[in-house]
């Protein structure tokens, strides 16, 4: 584009560059200066500023001013009867002409360079030449025939064809008498009178001659003149008129003497100061007047040339603007389009490596669960049988590690579960305080562990019942007050719950969870939240742990709306605490009363002499739960496949209060086992028991039918609780 407007842009200065006056005022003056210098008979200065005019065309390239230098050589010097100089600048000059369109100055230069061949008594050539001029006159439709007709008219003379010659020379003087056409008849009546006297006709010559002269000096034509004279005196001479032809003869005599005299001068005058002072004031009036008149235009031209460029030159700039805003444009678009295919493809890779990452952790925990479930079960077991005294370090040292490992995969499994979005928040109905209460009283012998205080600071201004997510604030406060319990000795771990303000139904409730422990060290606080953040490699021998509870906290925390802030100086205590808020439930706080957790005692006594079916396909997992059934006075059948099981029902050959489910079986698993018994038995209470992954949540296993969940590895109070639960359920109900 900018190619194209400096282009344009040097095109146009060119073109308004052709324009300027000097080079084309030049030739026109020197050819002006020339002919002047010629009609004074200066020739010497007329052939000098031809030169000049020649000169100043040819370093310009002005073609036709070239040409027209050219002719004004030739036309002096035929003037000066150097007939083969003039010839040759005709040819030049027609040679320039020829590179231009036809044009009357071609037609003359050709006419007189027949002219220059007449004189060189070349009539073939002359008569071609003319010819030639003639066709371009005609073809420029120019009526020229009377210069050109005499000419053919002379050469047919010439060469004896009479007849001929006498019709073109009658056909000119019978053309009305025109200034222009003085020469031209005087010189067709001269030819003819010549005719006339070759052919001895000597009246009939005498009347033309006498025509002639008469025309001739009318005007100037000296040369022609001294012709007619001498011819008129040879007429009377030969019509016996001797006085009439001796005065024409002294005429003739006087003029052509005055006439050599006059061409001596000619030839002599070299000096330009020959010029009047007053004609050559006139002549420069007239050429500054032309000049001006001139300078005129071409300021106007150029006025408009450079105003079109302005105007050329702004809307090629807006052009050329618009085309690279356009290009910009496209790129650009190009580039985002690009990018977001690099966008949407790493996404989509980010989002499988994402996929691929959650289910390798949910495959593998799941498969880490059922042998965890067999060693924590064993364990269980094995201590429960009384063993020797040696014993009872090692299996003390397994349970422990087993309940790590145990933990470990459950703080993996949730976290992942948070990460991966596969995650809800619940709103449900539940009771603050009671949630607080429940989970104080559960951690109450770990509080005892190390001599501490587990203190709650429950607002009664708090809404009794409130609508939230009451699993995962259970995961929260249960994480947050081991930590204190754990890391602090002899001190108190309090608990705080407090009312900041209610606003349209909504609560604001600040919740904390204060020890008097170890602390964090300052530049340990921002990290501690981090996944696998532990305060230290000593702290971590001392006090165990994953390094993942508090980032589970804290994304927890963020799930509900509200945002985990920690205070804590290193050996006086820690502070965690977060405010959330809470719509008020509109339901009375009764029904939550009915749950009830309910004492050992009977829980043993609702247990004892019941009928538990087992379906389990683990020959591990099948002894460790039926041994853990029998434990509380149970009676346990297994069968190892979920057809088997849903025959077993159907034909009532046996009654049974409860059936532990596995999910995962060979065959139909045990939640299509479920769905296909609770076709003809509603009532019958089914536990599933599995080694629940991200995919397996209690919703979609109770959604088959199933009653309650149990998750492998068991943990047995909690295994016998819910069984109790249930069965007790199912009693109310029955
Ligand atoms: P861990 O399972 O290792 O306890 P957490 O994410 O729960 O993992 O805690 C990370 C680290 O934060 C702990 O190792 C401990 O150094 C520090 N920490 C957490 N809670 C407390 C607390 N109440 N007092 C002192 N240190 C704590």
């Amino acid at each position: 584009m900018k190619k194209i407007i400096l282009f344009f842009f040097l095109t146009s200065f060119a073109f308004s560059q052709s324009r300027v006056v000097e080079p084309i005022d030049s030739v026109a003056y020197y050819i002006k200066l020339a002919d002047l210098y010629k009609n004074k008979d200066n020739f010497k200065l007329s052939l000098k500023n031809a030169n000049s005019a020649l000169k100043y065309a040819s370093n310009y390239k002005d073609i036709l001013g070239k040409s027209k230098a050219l002719t004004t050589l030739g036309t002096t010097y035929f003037e000066l009867k150097k007939i083969e100089e003039a010839r040759d600048y005709f040819l030049k000059s027609i040679n320039e002409l020829n590179s231009l369109p036809l044009s009357s100055d071609l037609a003359l230069n050709y006419y007189k360079l027949g002219l220059c061949y007449m004189s060189l008594e070349e009539y073939e050539i002359a008569e071609n030449y003319f010819k030639e001029a003639e066709n371009i006159y005609s073809s420029l439709k120019i009526e020229n025939k009377e210069l050109i007709n005499l000419q053919k008219g002379i050469l047919y003379k010439n060469k004896g064809k009479y007849t001929l010659a006498s019709n073109i020379f009658s056909e000119i003087i019978s053309k009305g008498d025109t200034n222009d056409d003085f020469n031209t008849k005087a010189e067709a009546l001269y030819q003819i009178a010549d005719i006339e006297l070759k052919k001895n006709r000597n009246n009939l010559a005498l009347n033309y001659l006498t025509r002639a002269l008469s025309i001739n000096s009318k005007g100037n034509n000296f040369e022609q003149r001294i012709k007619i004279l001498f011819e008129l005196s040879l007429v009377n001479d030969n019509l016996l008129n001797l006085s009439e032809s001796h005065r024409y003869l002294k005429l003739h005599v006087n003029l052509r003497d005055s006439l050599i005299q006059l061409n001596k001068k000619r030839l002599a005058s070299t000096d330009f100061n020959s010029i009047k002072e007053s004609e050559r004031v006139d002549l420069f009036e007239q050429l500054s007047k032309e000049n001006e008149a001139r300078q005129r235009t071409s300021r106007f031209t150029k006025l408009i040339s450079i105003l079109a460029i302005a105007l050329i030159s702004i809307l090629s700039l807006l052009s050329l603007s618009l085309y690279k805003n356009n290009i910009i444009r496209t790129r650009s678009n190009e580039m985002l389009q690009d990018k977001n295919h690099e966008l949407e493809i790493a996404k989509e890779k980010a989002e499988k490596a994402s996929q691929a990452r959650a289910d390798f952790l949910s495959t593998v925990s799941h498969e880490l669960r059922t042998p965890l479930n067999a060693i924590n079960g064993i364990t269980h077991l094995l201590l429960e049988e009384n063993p020797k005294e040696n014993q009872l370090h090692y299996l003390n040292s397994l349970k422990f590690s087993g309940n790590y490992l145990l933990t470990f995969i459950n703080d993996i499994l949730e976290i992942n579960r948070i990460e991966s979005k596969n995650i809800e928040v619940e709103k449900i109905d539940f009771n603050p305080k009671e949630l607080l209460v429940n989970i104080q009283n559960s951690l109450k012998q770990l509080a005892n562990t190390n001599n501490n205080k587990l203190i709650l600071d429950f607002d009664e201004n708090i809404p009794e019942m409130v609508v939230g997510d009451p699993t995962k604030m259970s995961q929260i406060f249960l994480n947050l007050i081991n930590n204190a319990l754990k890391f602090t000795k002899n001190g108190q771990v309090t608990v705080l719950a407090e009312l900041f303000g209610t606003n349209n139904n909504v609560a604001t409730i600040h919740f904390s969870v204060t020890d008097t422990g170890i602390g964090i060290a300052k530049e340990k606080q921002e990290t501690i939240f981090d996944s696998f953040a532990q305060g230290s490699i000593e702290i971590n021998r001392k006090y165990g742990g994953t390094g993942l509870g508090l980032a589970i906290v804290k994304k927890l925390i963020d799930l509900l709306g509200g945002n985990i802030k920690l205070e804590s100086e290193l050996g006086k205590g820690s502070n965690f605490y977060f405010d959330l808020e809470m719509e008020i439930s509109s339901h009375s706080v009764e029904k939550e009363k009915e749950e009830e957790l309910m004492l050992e005692e009977d829980i043993d006594a609702l247990l004892e002499g019941k009928n538990v079916l087992i379906v389990e396909d683990n020959k591990i997992n099948q002894m460790i739960t039926k041994k853990m059934i029998e434990k509380k006075g149970m009676i346990a059948d297994i069968i190892d496949n979920g057809e088997e099981a849903v025959e077993v029902i159907k034909n009532n050959n046996h009654h049974y209060d409860l059936i532990l489910m596995d999910v995962h079986l060979p065959g139909i698993n045990g939640t299509i086992a479920t769905k296909q018994i609770r076709k003809f038995n509603q009532k019958l209470p089914i536990i599933a028991l599995t080694a629940i992954s991200l995919n397996e949540n209690r919703g979609i296993l109770l959604s088959f039918g199933m009653d309650e969940v149990i998750t492998k590895p068991f943990e047995p109070n909690k295994f016998y609780s819910i069984i109790s639960k249930v069965l007790s359920n199912s009693k109310s109900a029955a």
